[in-house]
């Protein structure tokens, strides 16, 4: 069986690995749909290895096989992957801090005892079945692909909820922008404002919901003259950190969502005359995903917008790289593993 890997700076490669096997506590899935994420893109620009088993992390798939003591999921079941649960012995999970729970986090990111050798750009993986959530039937497989990014802008708008009758701005309008655009509405947003350069993500943006799209530049004018209530930042950018404070007004609140990787220059002086309260968010929790299945389910949040196309296996390494060279050329691709 082929899996889609990052081999190297810039190196892509469908690498053969034995069909999967069902271990204790583990779950084999067939994965139907796996999102590219822009992580994955990340990984493929760096210099650093990334870790293979999260190599295509947004998948869902049919659990084929279940190994002994497995009891949550069972063959046939329609699945998606999460964290795995917060594991209620590690002094964390004891002092009541489920969320920061080491052994869910670990599992996260890939680095738990049964993670994978490779990540879901694959006709079939074996995974900690703890971490299988059960997804519903009006769900399409297309949808399903599209649930962990998903959490994880609900999981940053939980992190900061917007109040009644706020401005929100929502700084960053990929799929993650996107995404917590429509969370921030599910949670009570009344008016939120979009700032994005391209004018199709900024259009994007408008039809899910967005009372008002604005270029950086408009941005700018418009917030300096009154600042925001509660800032999103998530283009993930170090220029966008300080942006995300500019455009908040004083007393006002930023939430760091987008992953900007290398130091950003802040402006300390702004920050402490504003008193702004600053918070930050990464991936999810194992109990979120059910959540946003239903917020997906009843239409709150719509992924059908930002799905650009789907690929075979066979086409991801060239379209790994033209993703990573313009990444603003699409919001989501997915990969079918069976095309
Ligand atoms: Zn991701
Ligand atoms: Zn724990």
């Amino acid at each position: 069986m082929l899996a889609g890997l990052v081999t190297g700076h810039r190196r892509f490669e469908l690498v053969e690995f034995p069909d999967p096997e069902p271990g204790p506590s583990v779950g084999v899935v067939a994965i139907s749909r796996c999102g590219i994420c822009g992580t994955d893109l990340h990984g493929f620009l760096g210099t650093d290895p990334y870790n293979p088993a999260i190599c295509g992390h947004e998948w869902v798939g049919t659990v084929t096989a279940v190994g002994a003591g497995v009891g949550n999921v069972t063959e046939g079941d329609r699945v998606v992957l999460a964290a795995p649960p917060s594991c209620g012995a590690c002094p964390e999970c004891l002092a009541g801090r489920p969320a920061y729970c080491p052994v869910a986090f670990l599992g996260m990111v890939g680095r738990d005892r049964l993670a994978p050798k490779h990540g879901g750009f694959a006709r079939s993986i074996a995974v900690d079945a703890a971490r299988l959530v059960k997804v519903h039937a009006p769900i399409t497989d297309d949808q399903a692909a599209v649930v962990e990014p998903a959490v994880v802008a609900l999981h940053a708008v939980d992190r900061m909820l917007p109040r009644d009758g706020e401005t929100v701005v929502v700084q960053g309008c990929g799929p993650i922008g996107l995404l917590t655009l429509q969370c921030a509405i599910a949670r009570g947003a009344s008016h939120v404002v979009a700032v994005e350069p391209a004018a199709n993500r900024r259009a994007l943006a408008l039809q899910l919901g967005a009372a008002e799209a604005l270029e950086p530049a408009e941005a700018k004018e418009r917030f300096g003259r009154q600042g925001a209530d509660l800032v999103y930042e998530c283009a993930g950018v170090p220029a966008t950190i300080q942006q995300a404070v500019d455009f908040a007004r004083r007393g006002g609140r930023v939430d760091l969502v987008g992953l900007a990787s290398g130091a950003a220059t802040i402006s300390p002086a702004t920050w402490l005359v504003k008193e702004i309260t600053v918070t930050a968010a990464i991936g999810h929790l194992h109990h979120e995903v059910a959540e946003v299945i239903d917020l997906i389910a009843d239409g709150r949040v719509r992924t059908e917008p930002l799905h650009d196309r789907t690929v075979s296996l066979a086409d991801l390494p060239a379209v790994i790289e033209q993703l990573a060279d313009d990444p603003s050329s699409a919001i989501k691709v997915l990969v079918d593993p069976t095309a």
